[in-house]
Parts: structure tokens; sequence; C-alpha cells
């Protein structure tokens, strides 16, 4: 029987800013406020890339183009500096629809590889690696009007993100369907595919979604290493519990 009590340190691993990404409501340092707020350990900053719903200018040349794209993770991470909570820099890129969580990789890394911008998803992965980041879909399963149509990359990934708090807490007001986390569940499982689980935050109504790991994460690195390694963690959506597995562990209580 895994003990939930043991895992005591929450990371959110899908969080936006107003100011990397046009659907964003709040900076990154009115976010990161409200992850410590909200009990979190710390939060990845995975703004839009230009691929999806950027907040940026996407006619700017490319390195002007990063750096204003960096802004709501630099934000987000003085503030945490100065107020003890882990911010860590990630992306969520986006290919007419399709989008993919990037943790571990640099801003400097990310802004010297122009390539990037008009990378094939194959190409972006392949970048992404020599960067020594890793790649998650997001939400595989998500029906909406800005997705055509679910496309998987099972051998492009390097796994899953299968618990998205914004379809399934009671906190969320978009993007509902419990199905969309039990499909992804069964997707990973399908591949034996290393998971992880974010609220896709654009506010700061926190939904408690993430991570819970038994030691606290020193960085980025530690992320990447503890969701490629078979050590446990466990996933949320701020309502309900699951091993890395996706065996639910705790259902919700209203
Ligand atoms: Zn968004
Ligand atoms: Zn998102």
């Amino acid at each position: 029987m895994t003990d939930i009590s043991k895992f005591k340190y929450k990371y959110e691993l899908h969080l936006h800013t107003n100011q990397g990404s046009k659907c964003g409501h709040n900076t990154g340092a009115e976010m990161a406020k409200a992850a410590k707020e909200a009990g979190y350990s710390g939060i990845v900053v995975t703004d839009h890339a230009w691929g999806g719903n950027t907040a940026v200018d996407r006619s700017l040349p490319y390195e002007e183009w990063v750096r204003q794209y960096i802004k709501g993770y630099e934000d987000a991470k003085a503030w945490g500096d100065e107020n003890g909570l882990l911010v860590m820099f990630g992306i969520e890129s986006g290919f007419q629809g399709t989008e993919f969580l990037i943790y571990n990789l640099t801003p400097e890394y990310f802004m010297s590889r122009p390539e990037f911008w008009n990378a094939t998803i194959k190409e972006q992965l392949k970048l992404v690696h020599e960067g020594g980041g890793i790649v998650m879909h997001a939400h595989p399963y998500r029906e909406e009007f800005y997705i055509p149509e679910i496309r998987l990359f099972p051998d492009d990934v390097d796994g899953v993100e299968t618990i998205n708090a914004t379809h399934s807490s009671h906190l969320s007001k978009s993007h509902l369907g419990m199905q969309y986390n039990e499909l992804a569940i069964e997707y990973a499982r399908k591949h034996n595919f290393p998971t992880c689980a974010g609220s896709d935050v654009h506010s700061t109504i926190m939904f408690g979604g993430g991570i819970l790991t038994e030691e606290p994460l020193t960085g980025s690195q530690d992320l990447k290493d503890l969701i490629l390694s078979d050590r446990m963690y466990l996933l949320t959506d701020g309502d309900r519990i699951y091993d890395r597995y996706g065996l639910l562990l705790r259902d919700y209580e209203a």
C-alpha cells in the first residue's frame, strides 16, 4: 500500500502566466505567490510557445521573441527566490493543437537554438534531448475547438501528462472531462510511459494539481531524473490522488 502521507511536497508542472501566454490572466510573480499560498513547494512555468497561444509577437526575431517569452518565468523566479518557492523553466509547445510539455531545458539553450522555430515534432524532440530536456505529451485526449484531431506520438515523447486538473478539478470551468485523464492513463500504461500531472492553471485560482514527492526537488534536473526513474511519486488533480501509474489512491470528497 502506498502511504500518501509520506508524499509531503507538491509541485505544479503545468502553469501559465500572462507575460508568456495570451490566455494567461496573472503575472509570474502573482502565480508564484498564489502557488506558495496554496501549499506548493515549487512550480514549472510552461507558457505557450509560438505554435500555441503565445502572448509574444511572433514577428519578432527569434532571440527577442524568447527574451520576451521567458518574462513570465523570470518574474515568477524572482518572486520564488525571495520567498522560498522553487521556480523551474518549462515550455508548452504546440503543433496545430497538439501540445507538449518540455522540462529541464535552460532558457539560454532555448534561445541559442533558433531551429526550434520551424522544427517538426520529431526534430523538436531531438533538439530537446540534445539540450538535456524531456518531452511529455500534454493532455493527449482533450477534445476542444482548438484541437482539430487527437494525434499521438508514442515514438517521439518521453512520457505523458495523464492527470490534468483542468479536466477534472471541481474548481475548473473549462475543458472538463474526466475521461480525458482516464484515456491518458490507459495510453501511458499501454506504452509503459513515465507520467506527470499538472493543473494547466491560467489564473491565481489554483486547482491544486501536480505531483507529490517524498523528498523536496532541487531543480529541473532532479524533476527529470525523478520522472525517468522508477521511484514512486503521486499524481493529483487537487481532488483525487493517484500513484504514478494512475491507480486511484484517494477519491474526491466534496
Ligand atoms: Zn492556455
Ligand atoms: Zn497548458
